[in-house]
């Protein structure tokens, strides 16, 4: 059996810029929720998207949860959210006590349906926010959808977490919202081990992040709290791995194309094989690489023959609908991420793997179409 692919694993610079900022973290004693590597990391990401200010947070998931508190998302609230996405999406909604709604994906994006959000609209006038997310760094179709976010004057947030360094229409994913949200964890196409960031173009609405994730600490010299306090700050040491991974973005986001174009090249002409989507809008990341398989070869075969040699890949994204934790929500759609589901795969898509290691996948892969 061969060395052991993943899917998608931490990849620090090789100039080792992560060790820098983490040493300047210990030879300062900054090891504290706060710092120097902190503000630098949120200015420098922030920089990077084009979004005038971030806030560093413990996770994603955090910074989904802050963006709903700031929206004033509360009991039985009613929020859009995708169906074709990770759990953490919704989460916070339900951390809120509001509402879910799923919304379908389309073929043209495999993201929110702007057809089946308008649909929303109709059975569900009154909606507190709306979240879209960019999967696996496609971007959905947000003109349309900022669109629909004006006409009915709903605030968007824009779950950015797969889509760093992915583009629509030359602007960066995650600053068309009201909020952008960004992920750090160990899998996405930068890391910081865990972590994640809140961004908006208004300065009030990230300091008030701020003051959430830290406990809600009033102004005073005693502890003092008029709201209720998260403790959701990134810690400066993690900050420091974010500021040398972010050096590294562009360099990844060049890797991941370069394995999807590997890919497409070598198995785009087998029967059933369908890559993801390309929008002449869009710019992905690649973070990824996913198809679907409408043939006698199914998904199950290629998870299994690759699994069978030590290769990590996995299904598309099962619809949060058909969760058991979520299948008592309503859902608007025709079912098309249930499609996406049943038909889709995850190729390994790390940024460390050598063309010898994916002519070693795409070997295996296509042995199953000539069996
Ligand atoms: C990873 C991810 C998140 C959550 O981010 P964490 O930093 O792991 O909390 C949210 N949404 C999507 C689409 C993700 O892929």
């Amino acid at each position: 059996m061969g060395e052991k692919i993943y899917l998608s694993s931490p990849h620090m610079s090789d100039e080792g810029y992560e060790r820098e900022y983490v040493k300047e973290a210990f030879d300062t004693n900054w090891i504290a929720p706060l710092g120097k590597n902190v503000n630098e990391f949120e200015n420098e990401l922030a920089l990077k998207v084009g979004s005038k200010h971030a806030a560093a947070l413990s996770s994603g998931t955090a910074a989904i949860h802050l963006a709903l508190k700031a929206i004033g998302v509360g009991e039985e609230d009613i929020v859009f959210c995708p169906t074709l996405t990770f759990s953490a999406t919704a989460n916070p909604i339900i951390y809120q006590n509001a509402i879910p709604v799923f919304i379908d994906s389309n073929k043209e994006t495999w993201n929110m349906s702007p057809e089946a959000l308008e649909e929303a609209f109709e059975k569900y006038p009154e909606v507190k926010a709306i979240i879209v997310v960019h999967l696996y760094g496609l971007s959905a179709d947000m003109d349309e959808i900022v669109n629909i976010c004006n006409k009915h004057d709903v605030t968007l947030i824009e779950d950015a977490a797969e889509s760093l360094g992915t583009y629509y229409k030359g602007q960066h994913t995650g600053t068309f919202g009201d909020y952008g949200i960004f992920s750090f964890n160990g899998n996405k196409i930068i890391t910081t081990s865990g972590g994640g960031a809140l961004t908006s173009n208004k300065e009030e609405r990230i300091s008030k992040a701020r003051f959430w994730a830290t406990q809600s600490r009033d102004q005073a010299r005693h502890y003092q709290h008029s709201e209720l306090g998260y403790n959701y700050r990134m810690s400066n040491v993690v900050a420091g791995i974010g500021r040398g991974q972010l050096k590294v973005l562009d360099q990844r986001v060049e890797k991941k194309r370069y394995i999807f174009d590997y890919y497409q090249k070598e198995l785009g002409g087998l029967d059933g094989v369908q890559f993801m989507p390309s929008n002449d809008w869009d710019e992905p990341n690649r973070w990824l690489s996913s198809l679907t398989l409408n043939g006698r070869v199914r998904p199950i075969d290629v998870i299994e023959a690759l699994e069978h040699e030590n290769i990590e890949s996995r299904p598309v994204w099962k619809p949060l609908h058909l969760q058991p934790f979520f299948e008592k929500y309503d859902f608007i759609g025709e079912g098309v991420s249930e499609e996406l589901f049943e038909n889709g795969v995850c190729l390994p898509s790390d940024t460390k793997m050598t063309d010898k290691e994916l002519k070693r996948i795409v070997e295996i892969i296509k042995r199953l179409w000539s069996r």
